[in-house]
């Protein structure tokens, strides 16, 4: 048995549209604190804006790159296409009434596994999930109470991915050999792998559709799925394990709160490996998360230039949670 494993999802990062209508859904409607914001680092005229948990715990993360007047994306094989995001399991109620009242349709709940799943889209039309989940309560999680949802509702981390290819070869075969994927159960076509812990943040569901065409990332999908590992030791290792499987694999990339590896499964899907630390703290108190602009030291000489490109963007006002 292999100890070294992956400990679940680090983060996803997803493609959003106009930002601050992207900061309004997930602060003002979802409950998560931006938690980080900051720019694209590969492309600095642009967005990228992290939401969590009160401080960004590992799992909790959901970022995005603003593409504001970009095109739509299109959902299809070789991508990642359904974040699921975990709550407590007497919050759904919650959520239903939440959404209703901000006017964002559902679908559900179904059952699913041992799961209660709603399904809807965001402001973008990124595909979410609320998850009911039976360990939810268990997870490394803090509550922010500057937020508009009550702890004991509010979302957890992120419960799991749904990815979907045109066929299980080769990706499965990389998974579980490669990456240490088990499969754990299926369900009406849905394939459900566990990495590390397993349980809720540790889940990959593939869907399979024979003949599917290839997605388009653009706004609306998810650009890529980091998995946890919690040290930079483990990483080199992984690296190694990935480049020798033939697999091209990036440099170790390092983004400041955390370091990264970047490589394709065999389907298609952008797949990061990302270390645990640094952390979000390292650059702000857990207090001022997310109020201002950050930047990583070596694009700090270009901050009045990089504002100047950036629209402005505010936390919306929040109701808060009694
Ligand atoms: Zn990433």
């Amino acid at each position: 048995m292999n100890e070294r494993t992956l400990q679940g999802i680090h983060h996803v990062t997803a493609i959003a549209g106009d930002p601050q209508e992207n900061v309004d859904f997930y602060v003002g409607v979802l409950g998560l604190r931006l938690v980080k914001r900051s720019v694209n680092q590969d492309d600095p005229g642009t967005y990228h804006l992290f939401y969590a948990d009160a401080i960004g715990s590992p799992g909790t993360d959901l970022t995005f790159f603003a593409w504001p007047g970009a095109l739509h994306g299109r959902e299809g094989a070789g991508q990642a296409t359904t974040v699921a995001l975990a709550v407590p399991q007497t919050g759904l109620e919650y959520w239903m009434k939440r959404l209703a009242s901000h006017d964002v349709a559902f679908e559900g709940p179904v059952h699913r596994f041992d799961e209660e799943v709603i399904a809807f889209s965001d402001v973008h039309g990124q595909a979410l999930e609320l998850v009911a989940a039976p360990d939810a309560l268990s997870r490394q999680w803090h509550a922010w109470d500057g937020g508009p949802v009550p702890a004991e509702a509010a979302i957890r981390g992120l419960h799991g991915i749904t990815i979907k290819e045109a066929a299980e070869d080769p990706t499965v075969p990389f998974l579980t050999g490669t990456l240490g994927f088990r499969p754990v159960g299926a369900v009406g076509g849905r394939r459900r792998f566990a990495v590390g812990p397993g349980g809720s943040g540790a889940w990959l569901d593939l869907l399979v559709t024979p003949g599917a065409s290839r997605g388009r990332v653009a706004v609306g999908t998810i650009h890529h799925i980091a998995w946890r590992t919690p040290d930079d030791e483990q990483q080199r290792q992984w690296w190694q394990q990935i480049n020798e499987a033939g697999v091209p694999i990036s440099d170790i990339i390092d983004r400041f709160w955390f370091h990264s590896i970047y490589f394709r499964e065999p389907g298609g899907v952008l797949f990061e490996i990302a270390t645990d630390g640094p952390g979000f703290t390292v650059d702000e108190t857990a207090d001022g998360l997310g109020t201002r602009l950050v930047l990583p030291p070596w694009l700090e000489p270009h901050r009045a230039e990089i504002e100047s490109r950036l629209p402005p963007i505010e936390l919306p006002q929040l109701e808060r949670a009694r």
